[in-house]
């Protein structure tokens, strides 16, 4: 990768908060990928934020890609989430007792996704994933965790053996911190390509189509072929839809590919842009977790009433139309934007998420997304499209997340951002 652009540190009120949070917070910022450093240049600092568009300290707007990665499917600051949010905050904000709304969000995520019939809420898609881990390994009695190189699954020291987002923008293997033994039950194998398992298997986790390496949708056969080969060992599979939950399709992933996992992570779009993850999946297997079992498991915040308030504000404006609809104009656009940066360029799409590659080669794992990221034209990209008005993630390694306050209008003007940028 070439030398990334040195941090201009201009006048702009952007530029000199970014200078005082490097005095005070590492790096500048409190998640490594915010920081720009793959792509160059200093991060915009945000003021505001609606619909489809976010405003920085500067006063620029732009037509935002990125949406908290994908933690914003209706656009942000909602309406229905904020009532729903404000609401919630005026009759208190955390209780540490049980809540109505924990029922309701739990029973929802369990209506949509048939499979997950009990639901644990948690903070953060980190915890969910760790947390589902620590099931299937009490439920099989075994250890062995398989992953697959470029996906992320948070930063749990397991599951930090390899990763897509952060750890591979930063090109790290895996983490500094993290012991030899924390990692030693986790293996990492190729995307797309269905490993051969033993007993030893307690789980293989997997995003059923990884979007944190760009966008690779699974090949025919993938998903499935970890399906039979985890029942052939008697391992769990564990789809990872802190993404694809809710975002993909009513039912997530698993509705659209057909292919059913023991246990789900799901976050991101579930907490509305609050703090939520959740797992879930059958009742024999979640009743491993304390207080009924013996995988001990819990949150000061977790459930916090704030977050399921934006949960069910969220999921109640997600009926099954808005998906095909969002599918459609998505499709549409990454048709748009393929036309206009010709060869060279791959506008991969699924559903209702796309992303960029470059080079010729079709990307089906890890391997070629780094490839197309070491052509080192994303940050020029990145940067290009923000001159213009249109934020896309500061990282080769990200996708983009169209939502559903994006208009004609905006799809209009990231095409024409795009076809400047690339020149
Ligand atoms: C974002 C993400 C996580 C981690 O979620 P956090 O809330 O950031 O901890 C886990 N898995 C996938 C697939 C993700 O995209």
């Amino acid at each position: 990768m070439p030398e990334p652009a040195k941090p201009a540190l201009g006048t702009s009120a952007s530029d000199e908060l970014f200078s005082r949070a490097l005095r005070v917070i590492p790096g500048g910022v409190n998640s490594p990928v915010r920081a720009f450093k793959s792509v160059g240049g200093t991060p915009y600092f945000v003021e505001r934020a609606e619909g489809a568009y976010v405003w920085d300290v500067d006063g620029n707007r732009y037509v935002d890609f990125v949406q908290s990665y994908g933690a914003s499917i209706l656009g942000h600051a909602h309406p229905g989430v904020v009532e729903a949010v404000s609401r919630a905050a005026s009759r208190g904000t955390s209780y540490g007792a049980p809540t109505r709304s924990e029922v309701l969000l739990a029973e929802e995520i369990s209506a949509r996704v048939p499979g997950a019939d009990m639901v644990r809420l948690v903070n953060s898609g980190t915890e969910a994933t760790m947390s589902a881990l620590r099931v299937a390994r009490a439920a099989t009695g075994r250890d062995r965790v398989v992953t697959f190189a470029g996906c992320y699954h948070g930063h749990s020291d397991g599951l930090l053996a390899s990763g897509g987002s952060g750890v591979a923008t930063l090109g790290l293997a895996s983490s500094a911190g993290v012991t030899k033994a924390a990692v030693s039950d986790t293996v990492v194998a190729p995307y797309n390509t269905v490993p051969v398992l033993d007993e030893l298997v307690a789980a293989v986790i997997v995003e059923p189509v990884a979007a944190n390496m760009g966008l690779v949708a699974p090949v025919p056969g993938f998903l499935e072929g970890l399906r039979s080969e985890c029942d052939r060992v008697g391992a769990l599979l564990i789809f990872d839809e802190v993404i694809t939950g809710f975002r993909l399709a009513y039912g997530g992933a698993s509705e659209v590919t057909g292919v059913a996992p023991d246990l789900w992570c799901f976050g991101k779009v579930i907490g509305g842009g609050l703090p939520l993850a959740a797992f879930a999946g059958s009742r024999d297997l979640m009743e491993h977790l304390a207080p009924v079992g013996p995988v001990y498991q819990a949150g000061t915040l977790s459930g916090n009433p704030l977050a399921t308030a934006a949960g069910l504000a969220v999921l109640a404006a997600l009926d099954r139309d808005v998906y095909d609809e969002l599918a459609l104009r998505v499709g549409r656009f990454a048709g748009q934007l393929a036309d206009v940066a010709g060869p060279g360029v791959q506008v991969p799409v699924y559903r209702t998420l796309l992303g960029v590659f470059f080079g010729e080669a079709p990307v089906a794992d890890f391997t070629g997304a780094t490839m197309s990221a070491s052509t080192g034209r994303y940050p020029a990209l990145m940067h290009g499209l923000l001159d213009r008005g249109v934020a896309i993630a500061p990282g080769a390694y990200e996708v983009m997340f169209p939502s559903l306050a994006h208009s004609e209008d905006d799809y209009e003007r990231a095409v024409e951002a795009f076809s400047g940028a690339l020149e």
